[in-house]
């Protein structure tokens, strides 16, 4: 099966693996956005990450900063030059970001798991052009997770990548969410003209696991990484575990073995 796609790769983007989408799980406060943006950006990073709404599991959770959080993404790329993401749900959130002129949208595990909330995305979409980063839906389900694209697809939307973050399961022992490696492989050979990007750090959960994960990824021939990382993650508001400092993951980055074989 082929998608009908075109490169998302943005300009000012070398086309090197790994591309690194980096930045905290959640957008907290403006100081801690810019904080942890300009570090990162000092590290060379390109493309910011900081989810503004962020589906918890449990209600009374830290539930994002909601559309306050536009401004501050604004700001980073305004300050720093980089490019901006963030996590959408709903068709508000879609047209809210469009409207603020984020420049990479992407669709959260639990999302992409719901049909319905899929295609009200999908038709807020329809017809404009933006990069949209789809994750694979929380239960190991290969064809969800195709449908999810192809429901982006159908709505005109080209430049598309899906994000591999793992799979939940009810025995939690290494890893947060399983690799199931085999899955985002298959994905590969479905649909061989889709970027696939790997998730370390809500596979792992753990900042220890964040480079073994991105090296394994690496060696599977994934396209880029999409990695937590927050100025102070110790007090992270959402994620804390598995967050790491700017320092720490130019660190990480930087002792990854791209094998020639593999790109
Ligand atoms: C996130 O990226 O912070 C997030 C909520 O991820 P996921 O949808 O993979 O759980
Ligand atoms: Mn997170």
């Amino acid at each position: 099966m082929e998608l009908e796609l075109e490169s998302i790769l943005l300009p000012g983007i070398e086309d090197k693996r790994p591309m690194v989408i980096a930045g905290p799980c959640s957008a907290e406060t403006e100081e801690q956005v810019m904080c942890t943006a300009k570090q990162l950006a000092e590290k060379g990073m390109k493309i910011f990450r900081a989810g503004i709404w962020k589906p918890r599991t449990k209600p009374g959770g830290f539930e994002g900063v909601g559309v306050d959080g536009l401004a501050w993404l604004k700001e980073v790329k305004k300050e720093t030059g980089m490019y901006v993401s963030t996590e959408v749900a709903t068709s508000k959130h879609v047209y809210e970001c469009l409207k603020a002129g984020i420049d990479i949208l992407w669709i959260g595990a639990r999302t992409t798991a719901n049909p319905f909330a899929m295609q009200e995305i999908a038709d807020a979409l329809k017809g404009v052009d933006i990069p949209v980063f789809v994750k694979n839906p929380v239960n190991p389900d290969l064809e969800l997770w195709i449908g999810a694209l192809e429901r982006i697809n159908n709505a005109g939307l080209k430049r598309l990548a899906a994000i591999h973050r793992g799979f939940s399961s009810y025995d939690k022992k290494l890893y947060r969410n399983l690799p199931q490696w085999h899955i985002p492989i298959e994905l590969r050979r479905r649909i061989p003209n889709l970027p696939i990007i790997c998730d370390p750090s809500h596979i792992g959960g753990k900042r220890e696991l964040i480079a073994p994960l991105c090296q394994q990824a690496m060696d599977l021939g994934f396209n880029g990484l999409i990695i937590e990382s927050h100025c102070n993650p110790d007090c992270a508001w959402s994620d804390a575990s598995q967050q790491v400092t700017p320092d720490v993951l130019d660190y990480i980055l930087n002792l990854l073995v791209i094998r020639k074989e593999t790109q």
